[in-house]
Parts: C-alpha cells; sequence; structure tokens
C-alpha cells in the first residue's frame, strides 16, 4: 500500500490531464465572482476573443462547462439531423468512442477501418466520399491527436481529400488532446467544428470543453434536427456576444484560461510546438534505445504530445505503470482498448521543461531494472543526446 504521503512533486506524465501551473492555479484559488457581473463580463469578453487564436481562427469558440466528450457530443447535435450518415477514421481508442457515441444519439457513423499505429488515411476518405454520390454523408469526424495511440494526423490532407471529391460534408476536427500542444489551424485547413478540452495543451484542470465553430457549421446548425438545449450554439452565442453565458459558466477556470492563454501567448505558440516536438523526439530516443517498439509507426505522424510504448511480450504494462507509481511517485498513461496492459503512454504535453522529461525516462528506466523488465539500459543518455542537440536522424520507418 502507498503511504499517505509521498514526498517530492507528483510526476503527472499523462498525456492529459497534466500538470496545472501555479499560476494558472492561483488564478483558479481567486474568489468565485458574479457570473452576472461587470468583472465576470469583461473576462467573458475577454477569453471568448483570445481563445481564437489558440485555435488559429477568427470564427466564434463556444466554451462550456463539461469534458472533452460534451464537445463530442455538442458539435454532432448542433450540425446533424438523427438519422445523418458521418465518416469516421479509426485512429484508435478515442476515435471508436467518438463513433460509439455518435450512434447512441441516432446517427449512423462508418469507422473505415485503421490499424491503431498509423494516421488517417486521406485517399480512403476520398475514395469513400466519391462512392457517396448521393451525398448521404454530412460529416467527416477525425481526431488531430490519437491519445490513445501517440499518432498524429494531418489534417489539412483530410480537407484537400473532401474537396477534391467535391463532396459538401462537414469537417469536424478533435483536438482535444492536439490544441496548444500540435499546431492546429482551424481556418486555414478548412475545418468546420473543432472539438477540444481544457485539461491537456491548455493546462487547465479538466471541466472546460471547447468548439470552434466555421460559418458553414453555424448556417448547417441553423436547419440540424436534433433536439438540443444545453448543447445549443444559437442560444450561447447570443449570451456571449455581451460576455456572458446562458447559465452558470465554470467562473474560476474561465479566470484560470485567461492566465493559461496569457502564458502560452508570453511563450509564443510556435515555440510551445516546438517544446512538445522536442521532448517527443528525446522520448522516442529512449524508446528505441531500451530495445522498445513505440506505437507510431509512421515517423511523419510521431505525436507531439505523447509516445505509445508497446511492452515485450510477456510484461504487463499496468505492473510496470503500478511499479512506477510506487516507487516514483508517477502517473504515467494506461493502455485503452486493444492496447490495454500491452501498451502505456508517457504524456509529454502541457507545462513541462527538460528536467521533466528527463526525470520521466530516468524513473521509468529504473523502475524497469528494479523489476526485470528487460531492456537496454542508457535511455536517459540518448534523450540527453536529443535534448543536447546531438540526435541523429531517425528513420522514416523504425
Ligand atoms: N478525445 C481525445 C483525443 C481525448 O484524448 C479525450 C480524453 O482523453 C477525449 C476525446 C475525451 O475527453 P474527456 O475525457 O475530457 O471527456
Amino acid at each position: 500500500t502507498r503511504p499517505s504521503y509521498q514526498p517530492g512533486r507528483h510526476f503527472l506524465q499523462l498525456p492529459g490531464p497534466t500538470n496545472t501551473p501555479l499560476r494558472v492555479s492561483e488564478a483558479i484559488a481567486r474568489p468565485t465572482i458574479d457570473h452576472r457581473g461587470p468583472e465576470f463580463q469583461a473576462l467573458g469578453h475577454e477569453v471568448l476573443s483570445r481563445v481564437r487564436a489558440m485555435f488559429k481562427t477568427e470564427g466564434p469558440v463556444i466554451i462550456y462547462p463539461s469534458s472533452g466528450t460534451g464537445a463530442w457530443e455538442a458539435a454532432l447535435v448542433n450540425a446533424l439531423s438523427p438519422g445523418d450518415h458521418i465518416l469516421m477514421y479509426e485512429t484508435g481508442w478515442f476515435a471508436t468512442l467518438w463513433s460509439r457515441l455518435a450512434a447512441r444519439i441516432g446517427l449512423v457513423p462508418e469507422l473505415l477501418p485503421g490499424d491503431w499505429r498509423t494516421p488517417v488515411d486521406a485517399a480512403a476518405i476520398e475514395t469513400r466520399l466519391r462512392e457517396d454520390r448521393a451525398h448521404a454523408i454530412k460529416a467527416v469526424c477525425v481526431v488531430h491527436n490519437e491519445t490513445s495511440t501517440g499518432v498524429t494526423s494531418d489534417i489539412a490532407s483530410v480537407r484537400r481529400a473532401i474537396d477534391a471529391a467535391g463532396h459538401p460534408a462537414l469537417l469536424m476536427v478533435d483536438t482535444v488532446s492536439s490544441l496548444a500542444a500540435a499546431d492546429y489551424r482551424h481556418d486555414e485547413w478548412g475545418a468546420d467544428v473543432a472539438v477540444c478540452g481544457s485539461q491537456k495543451g491548455l493546462m487547465l484542470p479538466p471541466g472546460l470543453s471547447f468548439n470552434a465553430v466555421s460559418q458553414k457549421a453555424l448556417r448547417a446548425s441553423e436547419s440540424a434536427g436534433f433536439v438540443r438545449s444545453y448543447w445549443d450554439w444559437g442560444e450561447m452565442l447570443a449570451f456571449n456576444r455581451d460576455g456572458f453565458f446562458p447559465y452558470t459558466p465554470a467562473t474560476n477556470l474561465l479566470q484560470g484560461l485567461k492566465v493559461a492563454i496569457d502564458m502560452l501567448e508570453e511563450e509564443g505558440l510556435d515555440a510551445v510546438f516546438a517544446r512538445h516536438e522536442r521532448a517527443g523526439r528525446a522520448t522516442r530516443a529512449a524508446v528505441r534505445h531500451w530495445g522498445f517498439e513505440v506505437q507510431c509507426i509512421d515517423a511523419s505522424a510521431d505525436s507531439p504530445v505523447l509516445t505509445g510504448v508497446r511492452m515485450p511480450e510477456g510484461h504487463s504494462a499496468d505492473a510496470l505503470r503500478a511499479a512506477i507509481l510506487e516507487r516514483s511517485n508517477m502517473s504515467l498513461g494506461s493502455g485503452l482498448g486493444q492496447l490495454a496492459d500491452k501498451v502505456f503512454r508517457i504524456g509529454h504535453v502541457g507545462d513541462f521543461s527538460d528536467p521533466a522529461t528527463l526525470g520521466t525516462i530516468a524513473a521509468i528506466e529504473a523502475a524497469m531494472r528494479a523489476t526485470g523488465v528487460p531492456h537496454r539500459s542508457g535511455g536517459t543518455e540518448a534523450a540527453i543526446e536529443v535534448l543536447a542537440g546531438e540526435e541523429t536522424p531517425v528513420p522514416s520507418t523504425q
């Protein structure tokens, strides 16, 4: 059993929720304010306006007091109608969950099969859309960064596929684990609805979710047939115009969001993305040095957000994670769905720097040595080489 106090900072190396920086925690801890008063109005105007830069959109961003799953549902019920067909792509567990949610609410999702190791195949989407001459498919829904596997997909290529097929479907993108960690360009890439959550790149605790909405999606919502109330974009936007919300918003989390945006802008989004990329490269170098496989097998799709690590045959990922928690007070992500106990996930997302990356890798290696998981020692040194700028280029496939 774990002692009630484990010394040292807890290492929350999940691909979300991520470590909340003190500045953000302090902002959240400030007294709760009147959500109908002038102080909130100024805050509402500010965060609703400034959050758009995180999505790289000029259009509206809707903020819900919910987890990312709520924003998944919101995207679907606002822009679509019961019985609509939607095309999805099985990048992994989260794409699968989104398709199950869609089926449960009365949509007809078609999940193009994937191998959980490679990104969205835009050519397969184009082929399927070309077959759909009657335009029965109303939306294409893809996950930008598949958090269950550590594979990032090329969203611009999906837009090009839709356009090449001459298909009018909306493009919906799950950016829950990519936003403010991997570059996402809502307007430039022609996305119609982006879905996001607060607890990953945005460095907030769980509890806020987002829909960035294009003009085309807004128009679709005017004739969309789903019954909706709490998730309704229309009422939300009407209130947001004055800086307010139709119901009691998560005022304290919005105070934190303002500070998180300050911090991301102080660092600069490009520097934020580069920091994540670099930590990803260092982590993968360590994993490969150990002699383990990275779950992603397409080097062009390696995630800057997390690394999925495949355990050697006959060894339990969950047992290793438990040992690491007990020995080093560090949480790593579990394998999800078909990857349960076979894969563990190292998060390198949110508020972290080199010591966090190195400490994470070193603590994993120490636990492997202590518990007899076979590996080649020296993963930390391999990561140091990357962080010191001495890495040798990785071949395009492993
Ligand atoms: N989509 C992705 C890519 C995720 O990583 C997650 C959560 O990890 C979700 C959706 C669901 O978000 P939530 O758990 O906040 O409901």
